[in-house]
């Protein structure tokens, strides 16, 4: 079976990450102000005290914010950082130069933590708790542990899968923060920053627009931002006006609501192959000829939040308002399928 991966202005891969457009200080973040409320309170009194920030975990979707998150709170406090990957950490001694390197009070940021293979998140619950670790040095019969103290420092983890932390790697955080999907006006006002940055005039209703199709997520709005740029430049007069914002959402097959070309073949195959369902993932992935991860992955999480789709235990089952967004007759004229659902 051939695998289709999701790539284009609507993938939320890090790679086209622009750098430039990430915000250095929380000044410069929008939206999460719960969330920064308290990050900044945290953030002064470490800094009042001249101690390090206690540990903080960051968990919630890609695209969010949460390495925008871990590049502000090292520059708050004036302290340099570190960055590590998770699956890059294969075991202990990967790890041990990172720790032993740390400065006082700085930062070291574990991108994807709950990748860690369980023996580096065990060397990491003393390095977090008592900012020691044990090292073994010499081999054979002359080999012999040694405990090695570390300067106090700050780890930042980052997970999309906080469930699948072990409780105590999780219970040695003090602060742990969710990043939830962003609202419309907060992705317009990132747009419009943004647009400054890359320097392209942006019409306020064309940010609106954009941000409609964003998914609640600014790394998506930056994506589409940056293909709606290309389109004004080489199609238009260099503006982004809500017809560019059309026309170049239509080049790309982004609905209105955010949804892609793979998005509602999905539920197009769906209501049309399996009158709506209830119908098992891995049918509805042979049918598409896509993998049924990537579905469970990159396409049902959205539909879900939609309410486009609902997961049944005897399979999913298209809703409503797919129905209508897909401009398809509705099966309670013919026969229902569901029962209570429509
Ligand atoms: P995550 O680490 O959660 O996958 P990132 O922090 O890499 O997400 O965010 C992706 C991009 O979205 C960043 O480069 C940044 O430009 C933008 N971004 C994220 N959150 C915000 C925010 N609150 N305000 C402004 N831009 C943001």
């Amino acid at each position: 079976m051939s695998r289709q991966k999701i790539i284009g202005p609507q993938a939320t891969s890090r790679s086209d990450d622009d750098p430039q457009l990430r915000p250095q200080r929380f000044a410069d973040v929008i939206g999460q102000r719960d969330v920064l409320e308290r990050l900044a309170i945290a953030v002064e009194a470490a800094r009042r005290r001249g101690e390090a920030l206690g540990h903080v975990l960051f968990d919630g979707p890609p695209g969010l914010g949460k390495t925008t998150l871990a590049t502000c709170i090292p520059n708050e406090l004036g302290v340099p950082v570190t960055y590590a990957s998770g699956p890059a950490l294969k075991a202990p001694r990967d790890l041990v130069p990172f720790l032993t390197n740390a400065e006082e009070r700085s930062v070291l940021f574990i991108d994807e933590i709950h990748r860690l293979p369980k023996a580096v998140e065990e060397y990491l619950y003393t390095a977090m708790e008592d900012f020691r670790i044990d090292i073994v040095l010499g081999e054979g019969i002359q080999a012999r542990t040694v405990s090695l103290p570390l300067k106090p420092f700050t780890l930042i983890g980052a997970t999309t899968r906080a469930g699948l932390l072990s409780a105590p790697l999780r219970d040695r955080f003090l602060i742990r923060e969710h990043l939830d999907f962003y609202e419309l006006d907060e992705l317009a006002a990132i747009l419009l920053r943004n647009a400054v940055k890359l320097q392209v005039q942006l019409d306020p209703e064309a940010a609106q627009l954009l941000a409609q199709r964003s998914r609640g997520t600014p790394r998506i709005a930056n994506n589409l931002l940056r293909w709606a740029r290309d389109y004004a430049q080489s199609r238009a007069a260099g503006v982004i006006t809500p017809q560019v914002v059309l026309d170049a959402m239509q080049m790309i097959g982004v609905d209105p609501l955010g949804l892609n070309r793979l998005d509602r073949r999905y539920l197009e195959t769906l209501i049309r192959v399996f009158g709506g369902g209830p119908a098992g993932l891995e049918a509805i992935a042979h049918t598409l000829n896509v993998s049924a991860d990537t579905l469970q992955d990159e396409v049902e999480p959205f539909l879900l939040r939609s309410e486009l789709l609902v997961r049944t235990p005897r399979g999913r089952v298209a809703l409503a308002k797919a129905y209508t967004h897909l401009n398809l007759p509705s099966p309670k004229d013919s026969h229902d399928t569901t029962g209570t659902l429509f």
